[in-house]
């Protein structure tokens, strides 16, 4: 007989810290520095702000890069993640 279904634990989200709320509605609460580094292409020099997202991919303001979808890339290019670099100011 066969397992009745193992369910595999796997990082869906148990990990999100969620301060009250979310990110959408209401008030600007201030999102400065807490979504980590602008990222930029490596190949059309488009820059990935996570203060403000993504409007293409419908990324809400906030995301760090690190938090985007698996399937994102570039909005301008289409170059995969591992082609931007951290934008230093
Ligand atoms: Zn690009």
């Amino acid at each position: 007989m066969s397992d009745p279904g193992k369910k595999t634990l796997g990082a869906a989200g148990s990990e999100t810290r969620s301060e009250g709320g979310g990110i959408g509605s209401g008030t600007d609460h201030g999102i400065l520095g807490g979504a980590g580094p602008k990222m930029e292409c490596g190949v059309c020099w488009q820059v990935y702000d996570p203060e403000l997202g993504d409007e293409v991919w419908q990324i809400p303001p906030g995301t760090p890069f690190a938090a985007l979808p698996p399937h994102w890339s570039c909005p301008h290019c289409s170059a995969q993640q591992e082609r931007f670099l951290v934008l230093t100011e």
